[in-house]
């Protein structure tokens, strides 16, 4: 998922230890903004003269402020450790199939400044587009790493096959060149991928140990999360949970399998079972089928049921697999799982020891806005990195 297309100075190993105890500091701030270095010092087990010099450290790079902490009972005078509010910036892009959004982070991850447009799917224009808004958004900030959430599968290499999207490797390496002083880096991971980084740490899968996310738009995607990361495979492109073999096998997919789960959980299934044309935007055709159904049109209720029975007797398949703390469920999937057939589909596709306590299944609290929020937390695991500091901070 977390491909690298930065061209920035490789830091040495020794430099990079230099700055390991700064980011586990960053580290804990975004967790628990606001606590006190006392706590810091406990939960790192570091002496005071220790959190002395990394908070300074890391005051002198801009990540962090102190406030003086109220003083309770005989405690010791402290400070609270906070996110710098003019400190350094990433920007974080969702790149859609019909749209595009970008918004800028600080420290705490909470993306503000939101632009956005509809594209063409030109490979060229989108990019040149993506760019420029790269640019306007971090103006006037120190942008230290851009995080890019892509429609497609990601690998190593840093390119992306949206075939979705009819792209045939695509770098996108070019939205950061308007940024500096310096390479400003680029990761880009996978959009449903990223969606579930933001539900495990901050949306409805928050503290749990292990964790699946799925999501329906075109197709099916999603991420298995390990104490909030996601678990990447051999080569970042594991997690393509939409093409599970668990649909018609005489249906040949885009990826080139046949007989994937995506294409019976989407709108081109809804649009199938209804007898409709393949639809042009699947995503926008399957929210018009769900508010029929809801509206008691019977044969879209029938198509919602026959798709939501695939998305369940799917999820019970990958519960066995995973043995998640729990599911959550992003996109058009919500709506499939409100429908009444989900539930005793799901009850019924588990084994016998798991059906009186069913693993739960959630719908996602980050909504549209979840790979945004996931990118943005891609491009801070970087720059609070050891890496990226090194990168950044020199010596
Ligand atoms: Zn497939």
């Amino acid at each position: 998922m977390s491909a690298s297309t930065e061209t920035g100075r490789e830091p040495g190993r020794a430099r990079v230890d230099r700055w390991r105890t700064s980011a586990e500091v960053l580290g804990e701030v975004r967790r628990t903004p606001g606590l006190t270095r006392v706590e810091l010092a406990r939960r790192l087990a570091l002496s005071s003269a220790s959190v002395t010099e990394t908070v300074t450290r890391l005051r002198g790079t801009g990540w962090l402020c102190e406030h003086r902490a109220p003083v309770s009972g005989r405690g010791r005078p402290t400070t609270t450790l906070e996110p710098a509010p003019d400190g350094p910036r990433v920007v974080a892009v969702d790149l859609r199939h019909e749209d595009w959004r970008v918004g800028l982070a600080g420290l705490d991850g909470v993306v503000t400044d939101v632009v956005g447009a509809r594209h063409d799917r030109d490979p060229a224009r989108v990019t040149a587009a993506l760019r420029d808004a790269v640019a306007t958004v971090a103006g006037g900030h120190r942008a230290v790493a851009v995080g890019l959430a892509a429609p497609a599968p990601v690998s190593d290499d840093g390119l992306v096959r949206a075939t979705e999207l009819s792209w045939e490797a695509v770098d996108l390496g070019s939205v950061t060149a308007c940024l500096g002083p310096g390479p400003v880096p680029l990761r880009v991971g996978n959009d449903a991928t990223l969606a579930g980084v933001a539900e495990a740490r901050t949306g409805a899968a928050a503290g749990a140990a292990t964790a699946v996310y799925l999501t329906v738009e075109v197709g099916l995607g999603g991420t298995l999360l390990l104490d909030g990361h996601p678990h990447l495979g051999a080569h970042g492109a594991a997690g393509e949970y939409g093409h599970l073999p668990f649909g018609d096998p005489a249906r040949r997919c885009a990826c080139g399998a046949a007989g994937c789960w995506g294409p019976e959980v989407d709108g081109r299934a809804l649009a199938r079972r209804l007898g409709d044309p393949v639809p042009d935007d699947p995503r926008s055709s399957a929210e018009d089928v769900l508010a029929r159904a809801a509206g008691g049109d019977a044969a879209a209720a029938d198509a919602v049921g026959v798709a939501a029975t695939a998305l369940a007797r799917g999820i019970a398949g990958v519960v066995h697999v995973h043995d998640p703390d729990v599911v959550v469920l992003g996109g058009l999937a919500r709506g499939l799982r409100a429908a009444p057939a989900f539930d005793e589909a799901y009850v019924g596709a588990l084994m016998a020891f798991r059906r009186d306590h069913p693993v739960p299944v959630l719908d996602a609290v980050h909504g549209d806005l979840g790979a945004l929020h996931g990118a943005a937390a891609l491009a801070l695991d970087h720059a609070t990195s050891a890496e990226g500091l090194a990168e950044r901070c020199g010596d």
